[in-house]
């Protein structure tokens, strides 16, 4: 008989159970597996007592609809105006078939940085793209992969030419018209080196043999095209080299820096459909000359080979990086903007080469037409030469106008204290045009009648993006086929799990992800007038408040881009706090063990790296530490160290490592990007930290992207305060990001997640997430050692596993990884911090269910590997080593000592869903010895 059985089912109960894999019952599952009787038993075994925060988070969690509700309240807060502002950001059309099918997608967006290429080649190919679209625009040889904003890529061609002149030279012209933000972090960058800026107008720059390099902007900053081909001259004369900081879209008209004789070129491509986010995230580009290409910072992709011979893309050049030359590397850069270079690339492809002339050329004669109506009202207007913006002396009416055009919906730029800036960009309109107009008094235009202003000597005179990926139909289908192609050749989250170390792959929630291309959040120019952004504001507001409250500090910068500079704006905080305190300290002690980035951002804070042992157990040596701390003495500046350690287990001499310290004079740094295992039990604050990163691209919810976004804000003690970065829209040293809020519209993500969660949920994912680590290190426990576990044989949120054994006997870490990848698995983070180990992280995210394939898919593998190591297959024949297998494997010959079962469907793969990576193992070393950074031809290429 039919009842009516109340189900205990609450659907508010899924705003934590999003986040935590685990079920009830699956806890329970998982304990006995452990042997404890409950989580807390567990978590008291993990994290040593002495270093557990004293009051819970206590912040109440929301509804996703409450949620949304309260990012539509923030946004209703915030003013979408015409921002007319210029200064390096624009408005632009996001083409919504890139919207849906890359931003809001997360086969793109939950995608790791390509280190395992054979699972990554959709993204390697659209970043392939990338750089194609930037060597062609700016008629360089090389570009990377993208870098974190227009200003720090400036920064890195800096330092690029500082390193160039090898220390020999120490002067560095900055023309007086790049946009202010990118002088004040060139000022900022510059101090540690020594470098010194020689400001002025770049018509009276005569170089002289004491510089290393010249940057100047083109057009400047007030609107000004000039031909920089003689300077460009002169600096070679002397040696130093050329820097252009270049707008991308007037390239499409106006001669490129590569027929100039620049060496470097750099700017941002936010204007090719990225929104500018009140100040991010975007893609900032570098590209160069050929001979420089092995000191460029930041990422590269190349053409190389797979087993099979067939065309596979791949990271080239990687040994620049800090992984492998630590302090010497060329840069700290690691998370860069692989998702907005991606974005910036389709719209490349979207447009093809002669829509973006047809854009560029329409915005252009807007600026035209708008110069021509001003100047016959009356007004007088700079430059004789522009590309799209426009300077107008306006005296003491500026208030006046500015009020007047804001009262129009249009924010115009307030320069000095008798001008306003106007610039065009690709969405303004005659209609726009006339509310201008009108702030001037003056009478509409009707049409775009002005003649080009562009003169013909510093016309484009050679093509661009003539390769066939920028020449497809314009038909929506075959774009929105080819994004689907690329993103169908990688493997992400939304296909399985990614289990890296140190890099906490979490669900990136669809609701967390919603509000970030809302007009209200996504069109808000970085400098705009504050008041506008008074949603964004109380956000920020907030989330700093939790952050605070997660991590025992008394504030946070939110201009970090990236964890690694966050470090290098932490490291630059305590620099300042010295140096204000009358003390020259400039020794920085990193462990060994540390992530490459720490080295790298301290040298770049001009602090001298002493390395520190560890101890056999993982842990920090503390008397070598005490030893070095006690040298040091009063110039001990900072110490950095991970926490948890990078070994994954929760030191207890973390506190002694920070009192030896600090009786020295020296501020502890200690790296966030572990936060995953202390959220809600241990904040850094408490244990003797002065200063964090947090990386909310690992711990708070802002997806990967294939490499990027991030955002690295960090905390500091009061003392600290004073010390942070300052506002870069005043053109003073001191800033460390473009923007005032870095990349601003992705903290909604980390505002949306801490939201749903609440404090206690934000906790209860750390519990889950140390959890499931235990878990998985115990399963595996018998196959492969477990390397480092804490004092009472529990690991934190992640674990290394020790496959070295099977080396001897020819099985590598490489062929562990590559066979992942048949088992539908990306491969664990591949030797950090111990060579030839794998490093596991699964995350609170991850249900039972997808742990116990990753077990299966483990212990077949050393299965296998035991097969080898026993004798009974050569390493050279075994489904091992020549993993990972294709379809073509498949279907050709089969002469392996194996079975075709047994190579393409190993346990715990999908039969059905079965992950087919494009490509055989990627030959590395033929990649780099042959280097091919920009779309090859797409003649014989097995892909296409
Ligand atoms: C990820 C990571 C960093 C660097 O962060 P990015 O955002 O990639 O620059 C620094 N330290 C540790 C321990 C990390 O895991």
């Amino acid at each position: 008989m039919p009842t009516w059985e109340p189900t205990a089912y609450d659907p508010d109960d899924f705003a934590n159970r999003r986040h935590i894999g685990p079920s009830p019952a699956e806890i329970a599952t998982m304990l006995d597996t452990l042997g404890v009787g409950s989580v807390d038993e567990l978590i008291d075994q993990a994290v040593p007592g002495g270093l557990r925060q004293s009051e819970p988070l206590a912040w109440a969690p929301m509804t996703e609809g409450a949620v949304l509700g309260e990012l539509r309240r923030l946004g209703a807060l915030n003013t979408v105006a015409t921002s007319m502002i210029g200064q390096g950001y624009h408005q632009t059309v996001t083409p919504p078939a890139i919207q849906r099918n890359v931003l809001e997608n997360p086969a793109w967006y939950t995608a790791y940085t390509p280190y395992q290429p054979e699972i990554a080649q959709g993204r390697l190919e659209a970043l392939l793209n990338f750089q194609t679209m930037i060597i062609d625009l700016t008629g360089l040889e090389v570009a990377g992969a993208s870098l974190l904003d227009e200003a720090t890529a400036a920064a890195e061609a800096m330092v690029m030419a500082f390193n160039h002149a090898k220390g020999k030279r120490s002067r560095f012209f900055v023309a007086d018209d790049l946009h202010p933000q990118i002088r004040a972090v060139l000022g900022t960058r510059a101090v540690p080196y020594g470098i010194d800026i020689v400001a002025g107008p770049v018509d009276g720059a005569v170089p002289d043999a004491s510089w290393f390099g010249a940057i100047v902007a083109q057009p400047g900053t007030h609107g000004h095209l000039r031909d920089h081909t003689a300077l460009f001259e002169a600096l070679h004369g002397v040696g130093a080299l050329a820097i252009a900081d270049v707008d991308l879209l007037s390239l499409c008209l106006v001669k490129e820096p590569g027929a100039m004789g620049a060496d470097i070129a750099v700017g941002s491509t936010q204007r090719f459909g990225v929104q500018p986010g009140y100040g991010g995230p975007h893609a900032a580009f570098l590209a160069c000359r050929d001979a420089l290409k092995r000191i460029m910072p930041g990422r590269l992709v190349g053409v190389s080979k797979d087993a099979n011979g067939n065309r596979a893309y791949r990271l080239a050049l990687q040994a620049r990086e800090q992984h492998i030359r630590r302090e010497r590397a060329t840069s700290n850069v690691c998370t860069a903007q692989a998702l907005l270079a991606v974005m910036a690339s389709f719209y490349a492809v979207f447009h093809g080469p002669a829509g973006l002339r047809a854009i560029a050329q329409r915005v252009h004669l807007m600026t035209a037409t708008l110069a021509e109506a001003l100047r016959a009202g009356g007004a007088v207007v700079e430059p004789e030469h522009f590309f799209d913006t426009l300077t107008v002396t306006v005296g003491v009416g500026q208030a006046g106008i500015l009020a007047a055009a804001e009262q129009r919906g249009i924010n115009l730029r307030r320069v000095g204290r008798d001008r306003v800036g106007i610039a065009c960009d690709e969405t303004t309109t005659l209609e726009v045009l006339g509310r201008v107009l009108d702030a001037f008094g003056i009478g509409p235009v009707d049409a775009l009648t002005a003649t080009p202003s562009i003169p013909d000597d510093l016309l484009r005179g050679t093509d661009y993006l003539t390769h066939p990926v920028f020449h497809m139909n314009r038909a929506e289908s075959e774009m929105m086929r080819y994004m689907r192609r690329l993103s169908d050749r990688d493997l992400a989250l939304d296909r399985a799990m990614i289990p890296l170390g140190s890099c906490t792959m979490k669900l990136n929630a669809a609701a967390e992800m919603a509000a970030i291309t809302w007009p209200e959040f996504a069109s808000l120019h970085p400098y705009a007038p504050r008041r506008q952004a008074a949603g964004y504001l109380e956000m920020i507001d907030d989330l700093e408040a939790k952050l605070c409250a997660v991590t025992g500090y008394d504030a946070f910068s939110m201009q970090p881009n990236s964890g690694a500079q966050g470090e290098y704006a932490g490291l630059m905080t305590i620099r300042a706090y010295h140096a204000a305190r009358g003390e020259s300290r400039d020794v920085c002690l990193i462990p060994t063990s540390a992530h490459g980035t720490n080295p790298a951002s301290a040298s770049m804070a001009g602090l001298t790296v002493v390395p520190v042992r560890s101890a056999d157990n993982g842990d920090i040596d503390v008397a070598d530490f005490e030893a070095k701390a006690a040298e040091a003495g009063d110039r001990l500046a900072a110490v950095m160290i991970t926490y948890p350690s990078t070994h994954g287990v929760f030191e207890d001499t973390v506190r002694r490592v920070c009192d030896i310290t600090h009786e020295h004079g020296g501020q502890v740094y200690i790296d966030g990007a572990n936060m995953n295992a202390m959220v809600g039990l241990v904040r850094p604050g408490d244990i003797g930290g002065d200063v964090s990163h947090l990386n909310l691209h690992k711990t708070f919810a802002i997806p990967h992207g294939g490499g990027g976004p991030g955002m690295g804000p960090i905390g500091v003690k009061a003392h600290l305060t004073p010390h942070l970065p300052s506002d870069p829209g005043t053109g003073e040293e001191g800033a460390v990001s473009a923007a005032p809020f870095g990349s601003a519209s992705i903290l909604l993500i980390s505002w949306a997640y801490l939201a749903l969660m609440g404090g206690e949920g934000v906790t209860q994912a750390t519990r889950a997430a140390i959890l499931n680590a235990n878990y998985l290190a115990t399963r595996l426990e018998d196959a492969y050692p477990i390397l480092y576990r804490g004092a009472h044989g529990r690991v934190a949120h992640e674990c290394i596993v020790d496959p070295r054994g099977f080396a001897e006997h020819g099985v590598t870490v490489d062929d562990i990884a590559k066979r992942l990848i048949d088992h539908g698995f990306h491969a664990p983070t591949m030797s950090f911090p111990v060579p030839g180990t794998l490093m596991i992280e699964p995350t609170e995210s991850e249900p039972l269910a997808e742990l116990d394939r990753f077990v299966t898919a483990m212990l077949d593998i050393a299965r296998e590997a035991g097969d080898v190591a026993e004798g009974r297959i050569a390493a050279e024949d075994s489904p091992l080593r020549r993993a990972p297998h294709t379809t073509e494997d498949l279907v050709a010959d089969w002469d392996r000592p194996y079975s075709r079962e047994v190579g393409c469907f190993p346990a715990g793969a999908f039969r059905v869903d079965k992950y087919w990576p494009p490509v055989g193992r990627v030959d590395n070393a033929y990649g780099d010895r042959n280097l091919v950074c920009a779309c090859p031809p797409w003649e014989g290429s097995p892909q296409q």
